[in-house]
């Protein structure tokens, strides 16, 4: 893999940059491999990195039915926290926003990783109590949450200034979480992309997986594609919105549920907020971009949905949020919206897991999986190559929905 440096950029300007080689190849595809892994999302990127990294497992393919990081990793809002409940889930994603800040690094490609801070504007005492709840179990694990003032809260966030004792939903205070972060997500894409590809891992563009392949024992052996066949005794299944249209192809189904979650875009303005700003109780949340633009979300359209745009009612209901908080925000132009899947357990916790078809793996249900990528990768590989659970997913299992032993993190995100 060329080394990206400041010495190297030098180097190749001199030449008119004419000199780079090319990020990932795109060789030609093979009858079989050892391990497939189906989206070049963060998931079957990341997954595939730490196979070959860690494991040596490099007779992979990665097969993506569209362009490398055009599904929802470019369509994220890149909020990175690990402000969770749960016990099974706060040590995973404390792993992953460490894993993020050292991963510009580990794949020396600069993913502009920024450690910015969230700060919750809480308006209702039950959701106060509940992020009191959770900042003690966070504490247990190292994860940062504090509890500040209204008057504090509005010295950080200038900017806020609806909310006041005289409105329907008054501020009561804020959490603030300092380890959260943000950075851009056609990087982290590109970055795995670029590191897999240098150890000999394939990836495979605009090849789509049309359906699974199992043998007469019922173990994977293979996909269908529309480029062929293609065998591996190890199959994984990292397409996020769409794992249950994969998956009932092998007879499976799966308790998710795939819904639509949407974005937006402002015009650039000059450096408004330095802080990921999240309203859990008006269910919205934003933060500002290098460029400028602020980049703001609202809470999933409920219905199951695997539409990509807006859904004018969301759209309207999140900026009239928006605006009750943030008044000055009427004269902002919005420039770009935008939508993408999410597909949800009924716990709202992932699941990473071998299925009952021997051989078939999936990552699915990341209701806020590009936080979680890195971890991600790391403990699917682990599985994959080991058949043991790695100890950070020992719990995101599909054996819980058997024994009703949900890890309820609902209400943890944006979320209704
Ligand atoms: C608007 C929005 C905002 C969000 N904001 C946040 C946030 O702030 N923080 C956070 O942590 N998370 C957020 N998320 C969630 C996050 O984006 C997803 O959980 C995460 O990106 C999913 O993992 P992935 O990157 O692997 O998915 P994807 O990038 O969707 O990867 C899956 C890939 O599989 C491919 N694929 C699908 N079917 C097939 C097939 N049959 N054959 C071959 N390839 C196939 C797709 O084309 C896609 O490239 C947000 C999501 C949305 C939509």
């Amino acid at each position: 893999m060329q080394n990206y440096s400041i010495a190297s950029l030098i180097r190749h300007g001199l030449n008119k940059h004419t000199g780079w080689s090319r990020a990932w190849r795109s060789p030609p595809i093979k009858d079989s491999y050892d391990v497939i892994v189906i989206g070049a999302g963060g998931h079957g990127l990341a997954t595939a990195y730490h196979l070959a990294k860690e494991h040596g497992i490099t007779n992979v393919a990665v097969l993506e039915r569209g362009w490398l990081g055009g599904g929802n990793i470019a369509r994220n809002t890149v909020t990175i926290r690990s402000n969770y409940m749960r016990d099974a889930s706060i040590p995973f994603y404390v792993k992953s926003v460490e894993m993020y800040e050292n991963l510009t690094r580990a794949l020396n490609f600069n993913l502009m990783h920024s450690k910015r801070t969230m700060v919750d504007v809480v308006q209702t005492y039950p959701k106060m109590r509940e992020l009191r709840r959770r900042q003690l179990t966070m504490d247990i694990y190292g994860s940062t949450y504090e509890q500040i003032s209204e008057p504090e809260l509005r010295r950080r966030i200038p900017a806020l200034t609806g909310g006041g004792p005289n409105s329907r939903l008054p501020i009561i205070g804020g959490m603030v979480h300092t380890d959260a972060g943000v950075n851009r997500h056609d990087a982290v894409a590109w970055g795995y992309a670029r590191a897999i590809d240098s150890m000999g891992v394939e990836i495979h563009q605009q090849t789509a997986v049309q359906s699974l392949m199992r043998n007469s024992n019922g173990a994977i052996e293979g996909v269908e594609t529309n480029r062929g066949t293609i065998r591996a005794k190890k199959v994984a299944v990292a397409v996020s919105g769409h794992t249950t249209t994969l998956t009932e192809t092998a007879g499976l189904t799966l308790p998710l549920r795939t819904m639509n979650l949407t974005a937006f875009v402002s015009e650039p303005i000059k450096p408004l907020v330095d802080v990921v700003v999240n309203c859990p109780d008006s269910g919205f949340y934003f933060s500002q971009s290098d460029k400028g633009e602020l980049v703001i979300g609202g809470a999933p359209d409920p219905g199951q949905s695997f539409r990509r745009d807006i859904k004018q009612h969301v759209f309207e209901d999140t900026v009239t949020a928006m605006l009750s908080l943030f008044p000055s925000f009427k004269k902002l132009k919005l420039m770009r919206q935008w939508g993408g899947h999410l597909d949800i357990a009924h716990d709202a916790s992932p699941i990473m897991d071998e299925t009952d078809v021997s051989g078939l793996f999936i990552t699915a249900g990341w209701w806020g999986g590009y936080k979680a990528i890195p971890a991600g990768g790391l403990t699917l590989a682990h599985l994959i190559a080991t058949g043991q659970r790695h100890p950070l997913m020992a719990q995101f299992s599909l054996d819980r929905f058997r024994h009703l032993d949900y890890i309820m993190e609902s209400g943890t995100t944006t979320a209704r």
